[in-house]
C-alpha cells in the first residue's frame, strides 16, 4: 500500500491544531485542536470530515504528550489512527528557522539541536514547536518528521532588505537580523494569485498582505521573497490586532526611563496590548466595522491607523519591485473585510490597482478578482491554506527522498 498521508501539526505553547490529509487530492479526512493544555478544563475538538461529525472533550490534559496521545486516539476511532501505513510523515509548523533553514528538512538530531539554538530569537514560540516533535517522534519513531518553517520563504531577501542598519558586530552576535513570519502563507498566497492570473509564479511580481490578528506584507518578485514587514520578531511592521507594528524604537527607552516599566512590561504592552485592541479597544474587524458604521470616532481613528500603515507598504513595495502585476489580500481580515480592501487601494489608481464595489462584496472561499477586467494591476483575496501548504512541502519531500 502506497503512504499518501500526511499529519501536520501545528504546536503551540499550550495547544495543538492539527490536520490529516490525502495527498492523492489533497483532501482533508480529519481536523482538529487541543487547546488550554496543561489545565485542568483542557478542551479537545476532533473532526472526521467525511461524516462532518465534530466530537469535543474537556478534562485535563497535562501535557503534550498527554494531548498528542488523545489526538492519536480520536484519529483511531475514525479508522485514521497514527499506526496507519498509510500515514507518508507528519509535518511540523516550525515558527523560527532563522537563516539557516531555507526549505523543509527532515528532522534529525542536528536539526533539533538548531531549532534550540533558535530559541533565544523566538522563545514564545520554538519551544513549543520541540516539544511537539519530540512527543510526534516518539509516537512514530520510524516516520520522517518533516519541519517546514515559517520563516523560510522570507531567506531570499537580499541583504539590503535583512539588515537593520545598527553596527554590523553586534547584530552578527545576536543574530539580529529581519527574519519575517507567516512565510508559509506567503508563498502559498503568492502562487495562488499567479494561477488566478494565469501564469506561473516566476512571471510575476505580487504584494501579498496577510491580514489576521498577527498581519505582515511581502513584496514577491518572481516568486521569491524580496521584503517582508516582520523583522526579528513578528513586532515589526503593519499594525496588527494586539501589537504596534513600526515604532521608533527609542519609544522604548523614554517608557524604561520616564515610565519606569521594565521590559516584560513593554514586551506585553506592545505585543498584546498595542495595535488595534490599544487604539479602541476592540482587536476584531468586525466589531471595528460595526462601531465605525455607528459613527464611534476611536473606532474610526483604529480604522484609519491601521489603513495609513497598510498604505505606506503597498507604496513601499511598489518601489521595491519596480512593476507589480497583483496584490493580494489574505487571511481573516483580508479574506472577510471588503472595507478594509477598499480602503486600502482607494486612491492608489495611479499606480494600477482598482477595488471593483460589487466584485469585492461578493462573499467567496474560492480565489478571486476583485478588480475589474480593465485595472492594470490585478487586486486578489485569496484564502490561504498553511496546513494544505505544509503537507505538500512535507509531502514533496518525502517522495524526493524515496
Ligand atoms: P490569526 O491566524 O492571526 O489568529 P486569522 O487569520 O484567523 O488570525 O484572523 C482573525 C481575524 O480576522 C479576527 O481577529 C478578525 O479581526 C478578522 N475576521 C474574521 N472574520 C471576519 C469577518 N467576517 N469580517 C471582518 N474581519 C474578520
Amino acid at each position: 500500500m502506497s503512504s499518501t498521508r500526511v499529519l501536520v501539526l501545528n504546536s503551540g505553547s499550550s495547544s495543538v491544531k492539527y490536520q490529516l490529509l490525502d495527498m492523492r487530492d489533497s483532501s482533508r479526512l480529519a481536523v482538529g485542536l487541543v487547546e488550554r493544555i496543561g489545565e485542568e478544563s483542557s478542551r479537545l475538538k476532533h473532526t472526521p470530515v467525511e461524516s462532518g461529525r465534530t466530537r469535543e472533550w474537556t478534562g485535563p490534559i497535562a501535557d503534550h504528550e498527554a494531548a498528542l496521545k488523545a489526538v492519536a486516539e480520536e484519529l483511531s476511532r475514525d479508522g485514521l489512527g497514527l499506526d496507519s501505513p498509510e500515514l507518508a510523515a507528519i509535518g511540523h509548523r516550525v515558527v523560527h528557522g532563522g537563516k539557516h533553514f531555507t526549505e523543509p528538512t527532515v528532522i534529525d538530531d542536528a536539526v533539533l539541536a538548531e531549532i534550540e539554538r533558535l530559541i533565544p530569537v523566538a522563545p514564545l514560540h520554538n519551544p513549543a514547536n520541540l516539544t511537539g516533535i519530540r512527543t510526534a517522534q516518539a509516537l512514530r519513531p520510524d516516520l520522517p518528521q518533516i519541519a517546514v518553517f515559517d520563516t523560510a520563504f522570507h531567506t531570499t531577501m537580499p541583504e539590503s532588505a535583512a539588515r537593520y542598519a545598527i553596527d554590523v558586530k553586534t547584530a552578527d552576535e545576536h543574530r539580529i537580523r529581519r527574519y519575517g513570519f507567516h512565510g508559509t502563507s506567503h508563498a502559498y498566497v503568492s502562487r495562488a494569485t499567479a494561477k488566478l492570473l494565469g501564469k506561473s509564479p516566476d512571471e510575476v511580481n505580487v504584494i501579498v498582505l496577510h491580514l489576521g490578528n498577527g498581519a505582515s506584507a511581502s513584496a514577491v518578485r518572481g516568486g521569491k521573497c524580496v521584503d517582508t514587514s516582520m523583522g526579528l520578531t513578528p513586532l515589526e511592521g503593519l499594525v496588527m490586532g494586539t501589537r504596534s507594528g513600526d515604532m521608533d524604537p527609542a519609544v522604548i527607552f523614554h517608557l524604561m526611563r520616564v515610565g519606569k516599566m521594565s521590559t516584560d512590561e513593554i514586551d506585553t504592552l506592545l505585543n498584546k496590548k498595542s495595535g488595534l485592541i490599544g487604539l479602541c479597544g476592540d482587536n476584531d474587524m468586525r466589531e471595528i466595522r460595526r462601531r465605525v458604521d455607528a459613527g464611534d470616532e476611536q473606532a474610526q481613528l483604529a480604522f484609519d491607523i491601521y489603513i495609513h500603515r497598510l498604505k505606506k507598504y503597498i507604496g513601499a513595495y511598489y518601489a521595491v519591485l519596480g512593476r507589480v502585476d497583483a496584490i493580494a489580500f489574505t487571511a481573516g481580515v483580508g479574506e472577510n473585510a471588503a472595507p478594509v480592501r477598499e480602503a486600502a487601494v482607494a486612491g492608489l489608481e495611479e499606480l494600477g490597482p482598482v477595488v471593483d464595489g460589487e466584485l469585492n462584496g461578493i462573499r467567496s472561499d474560492e480565489p478571486r478578482l476583485v478588480s475589474p477586467a480593465h485595472a492594470r494591476v490585478a487586486v486578489a483575496v485569496v484564502p490561504t491554506d498553511e496546513e494544505l501548504e505544509i503537507a505538500t512541502q512535507a509531502y514533496a519531500l518525502v517522495k524526493k527522498n524515496n
